[in-house]
C-alpha cells in the first residue's frame, strides 16, 4: 500500500468516505486523522497533513516549523546569510520556496498556479508599458500554471544575482530539498506503519 496515494483518494476534494477500489482495505477518515496526530515526528506530521490531506489550517504552524529547521541547519552549517539582507527573513525566504515545491512540487511559483499575474508596479523597461492592475499571462509558465522552477527563476524569487545564487545557494537550497524529503519519508513510513496497525 502507499500511503501517499491512499491520502490523496481519501481526501481529495470532498470530506465524505467512499469506499476504496478493491485491494485496498476500509481506512476511515477517521482512522487517518488519528494515525497522523500519532506521528511523533511534528514537522513530517504537518507537512502530511497539508500535503496529502488538505489540512490547510496546520501550514502556518508548518510554515514557522520549517522555518526554524532552515535557520538551524544554517548555524549548524556556517551559512552566511547576504549582507545586504535580513538573516532570519532571508532564511524563511528560502524555507518558503522549499515548502512550496514540497507541497505543490508542479505548481509555477510566480502565479500560483493560476496562469496569470497582476501587474502591482510600473515597469519601465521593455517595450510595452504595463499599467498597474492590469492582468497578463504568466510568462514562466506560459499561462498553465504547471511548472517546475529552473535555477534562474529561484534566483528571481530569492531576489539574488543568478551567478551568485549558482555559486553560493543552489547547493544550499538543495540541502533544503534533501531535508524535507526526508521527513516526508519519515512521515509517510510512520503513517504506513500506524495505518497497518489500525
Ligand atoms: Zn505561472
Amino acid at each position: 500500500m502507499n500511503p501517499a496515494e491512499l491520502l490523496v483518494m481519501l481526501t481529495a476534494r470532498t470530506n465524505k468516505f467512499e469506499r476504496m477500489p478493491t485491494g485496498i482495505p476500509d481506512i476511515t477518515q477517521q482512522d487517518l486523522s488519528n494515525a497522523l496526530a500519532l506521528i511523533n515526528h511534528r514537522i513530517a506530521s504537518l507537512l502530511l497533513r497539508v500535503k496529502y490531506a488538505n489540512q490547510y489550517d496546520y501550514l502556518q504552524k508548518l510554515d514557522i516549523r520549517v522555518w526554524l529547521k532552515v535557520v538551524s541547519m544554517s548555524i549548524e552549517n556556517g551559512w552566511q546569510y547576504p549582507k545586504d539582507r535580513i538573516g532570519r527573513e532571508f532564511y524563511h525566504d528560502m524555507a518558503r520556496m522549499a515548502l512550496a515545491e514540497a507541497i505543490w512540487p508542479h505548481t509555477c511559483l510566480w502565479c500560483h498556479g493560476t496562469g496569470h499575474i497582476v501587474i502591482h508596479k510600473r515597469r519601465l523597461r521593455g517595450k510595452k508599458s504595463k499599467r498597474i492592475g492590469q492582468v497578463i499571462m504568466c510568462e514562466a509558465c506560459k499561462g498553465t500554471g504547471r511548472k517546475r522552477p529552473t535555477e534562474r527563476q529561484r534566483a528571481r524569487l530569492m531576489n539574488i544575482p543568478l551567478t551568485t545564487w549558482l555559486r553560493r545557494w543552489a547547493s544550499v537550497y538543495r540541502d533544503i530539498q534533501i531535508e524535507l524529503d526526508k521527513v516526508e519519508a519519515i512521515g509517510l513510513g510512520a503513517l504506513r506503519r500506524r495505518l497497518r496497525g489500525s
